[in-house]
């Protein structure tokens, strides 16, 4: 087993430096969501309290009204439908939120994050 390390630490490091090297690897329903980063061959997964998704405004109220679901049915059919679209937007480990985009659909998700843990591969 590779080490693994319970804190944000790394995570917020990752972005800082390097954030378009963090992409989605997998969600693990109902609450994790695990980044990995192409730079540092690391993963960070997030353990998430609350989702919320923001559709950007260019979507026409119609396809907004299309839309079914809660924020984890919209983020687990981008990352079953175009995973390499979602990148991450925003890290504030001390505030435990992580925001998260997609490039495909344009929507914004807000994580509220719980525990942060990294491990090397
Ligand atoms: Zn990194
Ligand atoms: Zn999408």
């Amino acid at each position: 087993m590779s080490p693994t390390f319970k804190s944000g630490a790394f995570a917020q490091q990752c972005f800082s430096s390097h954030p378009l090297c963090l992409n989605l690897k997998k969600l693990e329903l109902p609450e994790k969501v695990i980044l990995a980063c192409t730079a540092c061959n690391m993963r960070h997964r997030l353990t998430v309290r609350v989702f919320t998704v923001r559709a950007v405004a260019l979507l026409p109220p119609a396809a907004e009204a299309g839309v079914q679901g809660g924020a984890v049915d919209q983020l687990a059919q981008c990352a079953a439908a175009h995973p390499a679209a979602l990148g991450v937007r925003a890290m504030d480990v001390v505030n435990e939120s992580v925001g998260l985009r997609c490039a495909e659909c344009r929507r914004s998700y807000d994580l509220e994050v719980s525990v942060f843990e990294t491990h090397q591969r």
